[in-house]
């Protein structure tokens, strides 16, 4: 993954003072690096025997929905407030400063779904926390998260209890 670590791009103090935001629309203008992370997704995740992928907003759902397009999946968006049109569960969780909101459509999974949750970035893991609750909320089995970029010195990983966490860039 050495040759996708050097397209993310480091943006200093984005989108507030003290952050460095990793900027990894370089990774989406390169076919090549596409191609290796769905890749190597779909190696780590293939013996699952998942039903469905469900991606974060926003860049969870270009790496989710090309890995779904890849593992012949059903994909499942899961949303910030507002934005879904039909009938919908939500999750309040907590951010750095204040509380953040996810939502996901009541049939955005099942009770005998398998899912595999996709965002671009894993940090305080406060994120992916809400979503692995929401998607076992409506009674389906989170069995993995795969991000493309993990900051370890931020040990989110201890948010997601048990499942199988793969992450391709480590920071
Ligand atoms: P967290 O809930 O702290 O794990 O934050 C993860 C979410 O926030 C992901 O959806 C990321 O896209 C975004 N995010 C957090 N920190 C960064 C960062 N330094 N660079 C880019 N995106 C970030």
């Amino acid at each position: 993954m050495d040759s996708v670590k050097k397209l993310i791009r480091d943006i200093p103090d984005f989108p507030k003072k003290g952050i460095i935001f990793k900027d990894i629309t370089p990774i989406l203008a390169d076919p090549t690096a596409m191609a290796e992370i769905t890749g190597a997704f779909e190696k780590q995740f293939e013996d699952l025997k998942a039903t469905r992928i469900a991606g974060i907003e926003a860049r969870g759902f270009v790496f989710g929905s090309v890995l779904a397009y890849a593992m012949k999946l059903p994909f499942t968006p899961v949303r910030k407030p507002g934005k879904l049109p039909y009938k919908t569960v939500r999750t309040i969780y907590q951010l750095e400063y204040g509380e953040g909101t996810l939502e996901m459509h009541t049939d955005g999974v099942g009770r005998n779904d398998r899912v595999i949750i996709i965002d671009d970035l894993l940090a305080t893991g406060g994120t992916a926390g809400a979503a692995v609750k929401l998607i076992e909320g409506q009674g389906a089995k989170v069995l993995a998260l795969g991000f493309v970029v993990e900051l370890e010195f931020l040990g989110g990983r201890k948010q997601l209890g048990k499942n199988k966490i793969v992450s391709l860039v480590t920071y």
